[in-house]
């Protein structure tokens, strides 16, 4: 895997800015709050990791909701949260979304879709840089990803 210096403010500018039409059809507003930082990892890894966070939180969604990115620094680690306010996880299916091709119910996931392996993919990125992804939801009123990840060596 090859790495070189991100601009993360860039990188997640980049991206949201290609869901914008995805957004548009979903109705949904996407807000983006990024420090200005930098790591060293796999461009393509950073925004495979922002672009399943990101289209998950658009496509199980409702009309007129919303989407909050933020990237910061605490303590060494580069923090991601990606925070919506649609549909929600049943608690049930909570434990099981990082699976490979578990998708929460056919009825929700059919019509947008995809494979369901999005969130498999960003876990495997996430334990690729050693860091952490944890998930907090709530049935029809949404969903947020934080994921952590160690900052190694000096920030760029
Ligand atoms: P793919 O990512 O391959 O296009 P997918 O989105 O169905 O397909 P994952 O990204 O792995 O697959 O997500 C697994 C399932 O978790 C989804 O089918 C969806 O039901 C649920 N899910 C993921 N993110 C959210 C979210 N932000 N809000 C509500 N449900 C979600
Ligand atoms: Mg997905």
């Amino acid at each position: 895997v090859l790495k070189s210096d991100v601009r993360l403010s860039i990188l997640v500018g980049d991206i949201v800015e290609s869901l914008k039409p995805l957004a548009a059809s979903h109705e949904v507003t996407m807000h983006v709050d990024c420090k200005p930082l930098c790591i060293y990892a796999n461009g393509q890894q950073m925004k495979e990791l922002f672009g399943n966070l990101i289209s998950n939180a658009v496509k199980y969604n409702k009309p007129g909701g919303e989407v909050w990115v933020t990237v910061t620094e605490e303590d060494r680690n580069v923090i991601i949260r990606v925070k919506d306010n649609g549909m929600g996880i049943p608690k049930e299916s909570l434990s099981r979304i990082f699976e490979r091709f578990y998708r929460v119910d056919k009825g929700r996931s059919k019509k947008q879709g995809g494979t369901g392996l999005g969130l498999s993919i960003v876990k495997h990125i996430v334990n690729f840089y050693h860091g952490t992804i944890t998930v907090r939801s709530e049935l029809d009123l949404g969903t947020e990803f934080i994921v952590k990840i160690p900052i190694q060596g000096k920030m760029c």
